[in-house]
């Protein structure tokens, strides 16, 4: 990122910029692969559902995001396949195994659909290349007045945006670029990111709590109708299960517990290890400007959109 004067922005050619058309050919491939724009109508309509939001939805083609998104899934998968179906159903107590059974899906139906909505999100990219002279001048700035250019996606930067190498463009508010949701934590879906980690830590935490129960429960009946496996195997998933639990239990615990005091100290990852100085939110206010309404229960919900979205679009949008 650099700063300079609007007349030197106008006059300032990027730096992509090469007499020869395939070297600029090439270099706009570069800039442009690395998000793609699903249209996911295709999955709806052979049951007749066609949504225009669906039309043209975010997604970073990284490989390792994917990979590492696609792994969130199956340990998930793995943790409700031992809940459900080698602890729960051979519980002698059937209204309490329905309860956990309950619970335990609801939250990971929950933390799925934040985990999707946070993957398949616009973080707040500023749109590459917008710094062009006519873009510049759309702005009306005075002479004499500042704005940011950054050099790598010839994009002007609004205040608090941060350039991604992942995503390769600028993201308002970026917070950090997480491969577990294979997307950049930002302005339009840290809403989603900080749900996902705490419904991530209470399904880690219910799944140990179920997990050292039932173990202790089968050592105290000798394993007799336990569940529908042998001893040893029933052990090795209730292990895995306890390890998988407590790992991801701590980490979403701290993360959680990171993204909440970032949100209320309205202060992004990024600009708390740049220690960068500006005036601040109240904690109330910031709050609410992530999560985007008044408080309520949706809040805590993956389907209510936060409402700032459409309102506060980019203030140096061109
Ligand atoms: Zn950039
Ligand atoms: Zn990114």
């Amino acid at each position: 990122m650099f700063q300079m004067e609007l007349e030197e922005i106008v006059t300032t050619r990027p730096s992509y910029k090469s007499k020869s058309p395939y070297k600029k050919r090439k270099a706009d491939k570069i800039q442009t692969d690395s998000v793609v724009f699903l249209d996911l109508n295709c999955l709806f309509r052979p049951f007749g559902y066609v949504n225009p939001s669906l039309r043209h939805v975010w997604f970073v083609k990284d490989i390792c995001g994917i990979v590492c998104a696609v792994f969130t899934w199956l340990l998930v998968l793995y943790a409700e396949y031992v809940v459900m179906f080698v602890m729960l159903i051979h519980e002698s107590s059937n209204i309490s195994s329905f309860l956990h059974g309950l619970l335990f899906n609801l939250f990971a139906f929950l933390a799925i659909a934040s985990h999707l909505r946070a993957m398949l999100t616009d973080p707040g990219a500023v749109p590459k290349g917008n710094a062009t002279t006519e873009g510049i001048k759309h702005l009306g700035l005075k002479k004499g007045e500042v704005v940011f250019k950054c050099p790598k996606c010839i994009s002007i930067k609004p205040d608090r945006a941060h350039h991604c190498s992942v995503c390769q463009r600028c993201i308002r508010k970026m917070d950090h670029h997480c491969p577990w949701v294979n997307n950049c934590v930002g302005e339009n879906n840290q809403k989603y990111f900080v749900l996902f980690t705490l419904y991530i830590c209470l399904i880690s935490i219910h799944a140990l709590y179920l997990a050292v129960s039932h173990f202790v429960s089968c050592v105290g009946r000798d394993w007799k109708g336990c569940s529908g496996l042998s001893p040893p195997a029933t052990t090795i998933f209730l292990i895995f299960l306890i390890f998988e639990g407590m790992l991801f239990g701590i980490f979403t615990g701290i993360m959680f517990a990171t993204q909440m005091s970032a949100v209320c100290s309205d202060e992004t990852g990024i600009e708390q290890l740049k220690k960068e100085e500006r005036e601040r939110r109240s904690r109330w206010l910031s709050m609410k400007a992530v999560f985007g309404h008044p408080f309520s229960i949706r809040w805590f919900s993956p389907f209510a959109t936060p409402m700032f979205l459409g309102s506060e679009k980019i203030y140096y949008s061109v």
